[in-house]
């Protein structure tokens, strides 16, 4: 069986060549008693999604700026340079949220350790118009869940579907799927989208990773003086992350993909496309030669404008062409 492409997941570990569903049976193991107790803490390679950001910055109290420059080391995801972070390690690959204890983080560690040693993906196959949610499994030395003699009796034989519930990992699913899906979207739609420009990838990560930076992006009045949001949305944003990440997408499907469910002022799409192009050429001019490309730390302002801007053009494009298509319809 042919690999599954699994290039935007977590892992660089050996995982078995399978596609699972969550009928798959398995029989694993892992408490405080295991011989291997510790072990894959030991050797962690823990890639984040977005909502494992949200949970790890509310169990440590941290904004996610300062969660991310504290817990966190960048990395590219594929070759277009989405840019993922991954759980920050010590020398030695040791996690730094590991105690001898275990995880000083239990109750809200990612979703990737939720799993170990299976892992989710969104398999999407060529004539389908939707992904499905599949999963793999991963065998690696120094686990021996597999083997693990001390089989608690929950623990016998159960379901992937059983597994993940004793985990706790499907709200995390929940809420980090529409983050594979837009990555893979992304991948599928190829040259016909384009590759990304820097100012989009950079607004990706804001929008997945970064949130508090994202909603001070959200408020500026630059952002209000090209999108309608109206209150009871922004009330709900300011006061919930997992509202914002959600949010998150919606902006960057739109921006990203054309699909459209925020509105735009149209008479500012209008003034500011005329009387900006030269500005935003100049200023996409001095921002290449400032951005850095690995460093997510960026202007979230002056980002967002390029972001923006191609979001008006691409609806001054619509509207012009439904313009020509009336003209052609009356003659
Ligand atoms: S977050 Fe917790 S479970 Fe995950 S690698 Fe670190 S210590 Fe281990
Ligand atoms: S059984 Fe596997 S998952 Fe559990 S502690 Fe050991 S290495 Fe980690």
């Amino acid at each position: 069986m042919a690999k599954p492409d699994v290039s935007h997941l977590p892992y660089e570990s050996s995982f078995v060549p399978e596609i699972l569903t969550e009928d798959h049976r398995t029989k694993f193991a892992c408490h405080p008693g295991v011989s291997c107790f510790n072990a894959c803490c030991k050797q962690a390679d823990v890639m984040l999604a977005p909502y494992d950001v949200i949970r790890l910055k509310q169990h440590l109290k941290m904004t996610s700026g300062e969660f991310l420059a504290e817990h966190t080391v960048p990395w590219e995801v594929d070759s277009d340079g989405i840019i993922g972070v991954k759980l920050k390690t010590n020398e030695d690959k040791h996690c730094l949220l590991m105690t001898e204890k275990g995880c000083s983080v239990y109750d809200d560690r990612p979703a990737a350790c939720r799993y170990y040693p299976f892992g989710l993906m969104g398999v999407k196959h060529t004539e389908a118009k939707t992904d499905e949610q599949s999963y793999f499994r991963i065998e690696e030395e120094h686990c021996k869940g597999h083997e693990e003699e001390n089989f608690l009796p929950e623990t016998i034989e159960m379901t992937l579907g059983e597994y993940r519930k004793n985990q706790q990992v499907e709200e995390y699913d929940k809420y980090n799927l529409d983050w594979i899906r837009l990555m893979l979207k992304k991948k599928s739609a190829g040259p016909s989208v384009g590759k990304p420009s820097p100012e989009s990838l950079q607004i990706l990560f804001m929008a997945t990773y970064d949130l508090d930076r994202f909603m001070r992006f959200i408020s500026s009045p630059n952002f209000k003086s090209v999108y309608i949001v109206d209150d009871e949305t922004y009330n709900k944003i300011e006061n919930d992350d997992v509202a914002l990440l959600e949010f998150g997408y919606r902006f960057l499907r739109q921006v990203l993909f054309g699909e459209k469910t925020i509105e735009l002022r149209e008479d500012v799409v209008k003034q500011r496309s005329e009387e900006r192009q030269e500005i935003w050429k100049a200023r996409h001019e001095a921002e290449m030669e400032y951005a850095s490309f690995n460093d997510p730390r960026y202007d979230p302002e002056v980002m967002g404008d390029e972001v923006m801007r191609d979001d008006m053009l691409k609806e001054k494009e619509a509207a012009g062409n439904k313009e020509n298509n009336a003209e052609g319809t009356d003659k």
